[in-house]
């Protein structure tokens, strides 16, 4: 049995140009770590011998093809993916989670893999088809052949499978010809009602489209009707939030963005959806800063919505169901943008208690947009700024806690900040002022 650990090829085994390709890419280790490549080979091996069928499917294919390193391993069996999981665990370790309403099995792998492979588990799934009861509503699921699994897929270029287990290793299977939309660069749907099932799936073409600087093939372009685009009104502000989130966690998120709003999907989400302001789309691709952690996603959202009104951005909010960390952020940079003028000429005092409640990442990002020095000032060194006489020294200068304990330690801390005291002999100074 031939599989994908064998670096060479057995003689009885003829092998198709095509399938040699896909042998060479899969094992080529600047597209899949050799650590994943040991991974797949265990799987198919193991399917190999339960006799099951077992494909790796999806983006998977599309970027090796492309010649794209590959990173999520979307495996399918004919079978049974359960039963692969609990023979998988039995020889190898892990655990399994299985859901057995779809047959499908989450391998949460042994620490032998989880030292060199991320992440550390891994969906097992049983081919199934698909049918769509309503626009816009999950599916109804069953398990079938890997073909039908094939055609419940988004585009062609999605809808290709290379199998795993033994001789078949390398086989291409691409009944929906996406190896030939792959050579033109072309995103085209399996069948006219695909939108309507699923308007996620305009999100998703607008990022191929524009990550890959493909086309959209012309018929599917014209489904970006007012037929699909009010199904997208039905969605959950969940489904929608998560396309948007995958479309601000990619590289060309401007252009991604812009597009959707040109081909008039913002409308369907929300009336106050503005468009991306071009002048901040270099603020995009953030570097982390300092110790704020960078949050591509939220950083998105920001900029994008930012100069809205606090209501509209509380309304957006809503629809979209925005985790309240987020919801704040965006409320705290359009409230500082609008503070901002009024700060301009503040000391460093006036600025630090003005700002200090507000999340770093929204002082950071209104940093960018505006190049407010106070702003870097604030995020480098006052915000870290204390007095040296700490609450211990006034107790010992005979002073009880209470209120005006307070009220002196901000005035040293003022006066730090604001260059009045520069070492420790001047604060004491002050603090003789004071009491
Ligand atoms: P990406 O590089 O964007 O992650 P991917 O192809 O790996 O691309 P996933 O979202 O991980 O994308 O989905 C895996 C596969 O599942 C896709 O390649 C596609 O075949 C299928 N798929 C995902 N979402 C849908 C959908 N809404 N409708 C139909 N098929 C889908």
């Amino acid at each position: 049995m031939c599989g994908l650990s064998d670096m060479q090829e057995t003689s009885e085994v003829k092998l198709t140009n095509m399938e040699k390709e896909m042998r060479r890419l899969i094992r080529d280790p600047k597209l899949l770590p050799p650590e994943k490549q040991t991974l797949l080979s265990i799987i198919a091996d193991l399917a190999a011998a339960m006799n099951m069928s077992c494909f790796i499917v999806g983006g998977f294919v599309r970027d090796l093809l492309l010649g794209k390193p590959v990173n999520d391993l979307d495996i399918i069996v004919e079978g049974d993916a359960i039963k692969l999981g609990e023979a998988l665990i039995q020889k190898h370790g892990g655990q399994l989670t299985p859901h057995t309403k779809f047959r499908t099995a989450i391998w949460h792998l042994p620490s032998t893999f989880t030292r060199s492979v991320q992440p550390s588990s891994l969906d097992l799934i049983t081919a199934r088809s698909e049918s769509y009861l309503n626009p816009g509503a999950l599916p109804t699921v069953k398990p079938s052949t890997i073909e039908d699994d094939l055609r419940r897929r988004d585009f062609t270029i999605n809808a290709m499978a290379v199998r795993m287990d033994g001789d078949h290793f390398g086989e291409l299977l691409d009944p929906l010809n996406g190896l030939a939309d792959l050579e033109k660069g072309l995103i085209r749907v399996l069948h006219p009602r695909s939108f309507i099932d699923d308007p996620t799936r305009i999100f998703r073409a607008i990022r191929y489209e524009q990550r890959y600087f493909f086309t959209l093939e012309p018929s599917t372009f014209n489904l970006v009707n007012l037929e699909s685009l009010a199904v997208i009104t039905r969605l959950s502000g969940e489904r929608i939030r998560h396309e948007l989130d995958l479309i601000f966690g990619e590289e060309h998120s401007f252009q991604m963005i812009q597009r959707a709003g040109s081909l008039g999907l913002f409308d369907r989400i929300h009336p106050d959806l503005p468009l991306f302001n071009p002048d901040y789309s270099d603020f995009l691709d953030m570097d982390p800063m300092l110790d704020i952690p960078a949050d591509r996603i939220a950083v998105g959202y920001m900029l994008w919505l930012m100069d809205l009104s606090e209501e509209s951005i509380q309304s957006i909010s809503n629809r979209l169901d925005f985790t309240a960390d987020l919801e704040d952020l965006i409320s705290a940079v359009a409230r500082l943008k609008k503070s901002l003028p009024f700060l301009v000429n503040s000391k460093p005092s006036e600025w630090t208690y003005a700002i200090e409640k507000l999340p770093l990442l929204s002082i950071y990002v209104m940093y960018l947009i505006s190049r407010e020095t106070a702003l870097l000032d604030y995020l480098s060194i006052w915000r870290h700024v204390r007095p040296r006489i700490t609450g211990d020294d006034l107790k010992s200068r005979g002073l009880s806690p209470g209120p005006r304990f307070g009220e002196i330690l901000t005035q040293l801390r003022s006066a730090w900040l604001d260059g009045q005291v520069k070492n420790a002999q001047e604060e004491k100074e002050l603090l003789n002022t004071l009491l």
